[in-house]
């Protein structure tokens, strides 16, 4: 099985839609997007947005050339390659800072609190 290339407009915030080309090879899935971030070797929405497009058929990418399908059967090729794995990883770590963030807010209410409290009482102090 030989290289597959697929190119993809994607509407962005520019009036002229970008370009998302994918290149695969059996276990290297790998993407490029003509908008600043992706010129800046950033990983950006439009990207994340077909492999996205790819999974779970979320429209929040809005594709106008009319290889739609074509995104869809991205799913298949891209389950299993370095990238895939990278992107679970990352899902992961989220998830998880996501959950420790929800701790940090329920250790510190109560200082939060008393912080709170404290200033009240300052004031009842202080002021006329
Ligand atoms: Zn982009």
């Amino acid at each position: 099985m030989g290289e597959s290339r697929h190119v993809f407009l994607v509407q962005g915030s520019a009036a002229e839609p970008y370009e998302v080309l994918i290149v695969y090879e059996g276990n290297e899935f790998n993407a490029q997007c003509s908008c600043p971030a992706g010129n800046n070797k950033q990983l950006c929405k439009h990207v994340i947005g077909i492999i996205n497009y790819a999974f779970i058929g979320n429209n929040r990418v809005e594709i106008v050339s009319d290889n739609e399908g074509e995104a869809f059967d991205l799913h298949q090729t891209f389950s299993g390659t370095k990238s895939h794995e990278a992107m679970n990883d990352l899902d992961e770590a989220e998830k998880a800072l996501k959950d420790k963030k929800a701790e940090l807010k329920k250790l510190l209410a109560p200082f939060e609190k008393e912080v709170k409290d404290r200033k009240k009482q300052l004031q009842r102090t202080l002021l006329l």
